[in-house]
């Protein structure tokens, strides 16, 4: 089988991202893609990790620590360029098409950030017309809150449409939501835990963080509306956050570094950043089948390593599965926005559709994928897979 060697396809041997599948009656274990196929790990490097890649989840390979993954990959690779040992590798490759993809982590603990300057400068601009776009805050600390990790689940989930209450004219109402939206954003994956107590700086981004997933972070707008004075999300959000099933790790993104954009005022110290942690990413919403934006996220105002030092600067400690998301990524462009209600500017300018049909948020049946890409070495692209989900109607 060929699964895209000398680094052709945006699977190939610069990729090889970490996910978790299963065959018809058996139990999830650990795999790696490789092109169209999927390389079940253990029966070719389960002596270096015992238990760690039949585990249904990435958890326990994760938690060994980035030792252990290079050492992981390396030999991967090693065993997938062996003509010698072509036909051992061949009798553990499946193909893509006949394995169930699963969540890919047991997420621990979910935050989820607010870090493109586009996307909150556009929400000031919708919600408070008469202000400045920005709050104070937001150009000296990443912006985040504690999510759900519980409905954190892997795409191809369903999403109900969540009831909720919501302004009515006179008080609320309750309801089906009927401005639910999608959140185009970037996850990180932590392998590598913390002491509670001891902050993670900013240079130990890559011994805690594993890899990136892509995120959908579904938000019912008008229940986040009616709710989220004074404190912030709550059920709006927690209802289902989508991730893809591959997780890229940070060693396949080494071309992909970019600095990040200036930073004016220059943060606090404990913020700097020290090495690049910008990520060249390109992310692509496809709605019912038809590109709706190509949101940047290498041009994110905040870096991931600075929201990893900012989530545990006050002692909290990481667990082995935390995901943290950088919040909706949007670009300067109109045709760069991460969200409905910034594409169609809060319903003042639905998008059109090529059937004809308007959306100013999402209909029952609407179905919204995240894909995305960074470059690789040698003009390679490295995929980030996708994130799918189809709205159904809200259970009664
Ligand atoms: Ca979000």
């Amino acid at each position: 089988m060929e699964g895209g060697a000398e680094g052709g396809g945006p699977f190939g041997l610069h990729n090889l991202p970490w996910g978790v599948f299963s065959l018809p009656g058996e139990a999830p274990r650990v795999g790696v893609r490789w092109g169209e196929a999927v390389v079940d790990v253990e029966p070719l490097l389960g002596e270096m990790a015992p238990g760690a890649f039949t585990a249904g989840s990435l958890n326990p390979f994760m938690a060994l620590g980035p030792s252990a993954w290079h050492e992981a990959r390396s030999r991967l690779i090693d065993l997938l360029i062996d003509a010698r040992r072509a036909d051992e590798v061949a009798a553990h490759l499946l193909p893509l098409d006949r394995v169930h993809l699963h969540l890919p982590v047991e997420v621990a603990d979910y935050v989820d950030f607010y870090c493109s300057e586009e996307h909150a400068s556009n929400l000031g601009r919708i919600f408070r017309p008469d202000e400045e776009p920005l709050k104070p805050n937001w150009r000296h600390l990443p912006v985040g809150y504690h999510g759900r990790s519980g409905t954190v689940a892997v795409s191809g989930t369903p999403v109900r449409r969540p009831c909720g209450q919501r302004r009515g004219a006179d008080g609320p109402v309750f309801g089906p939501s009927a401005r639910l939206d999608l959140e185009v954003e970037v996850g990180f994956v932590v392998g590598v835990g913390s002491e509670m107590g001891r902050p993670v700086p900013v240079s130990a981004f890559a011994d805690h963080v594993f890899g990136v997933v892509l995120v959908n972070d579904w938000s019912a707008r008008d229940i986040q509306a009616w709710e989220y004075v004074p404190l912030g999300p709550f059920l709006g959000k927690s209802f289902l956050t989508s991730i893809s099933p591959w997780v890229v790790p940070l060693e396949a993104l080494g071309t992909a570094r970019v600095p990040g954009p200036p930073q004016d005022p220059e943060p606090l110290a404990y913020l700097r950043r020290g090495e690049p942690w910008g990520l060249d990413l390109h992310l692509e919403v496809e709605l019912c089948g038809q590109v709706v934006s190509r949101p940047p996220f290498g041009g994110l105002y905040w870096t991931p390593d600075q929201m990893l030092a900012h989530m545990t600067v006050n002692g909290a400690s990481l667990r082995t599965g935390d995901l943290f998301a950088s919040g909706t990524v949007s670009g300067p462009a109109a045709d760069q926005r991460g969200s409905l209600i910034e594409l169609s500017w809060n319903g003042a300018q639905p998008v059109r559709l090529a059937d004809g049909s308007r959306r100013s948020f999402l209909e029952d049946g609407d179905t919204v994928t995240i894909s995305g890409s960074a470059p690789g070495p040698d003009g390679a692209v490295i995929g980030l897979g996708s994130v799918t989900g189809r709205v159904e109607g809200h259970s009664s």
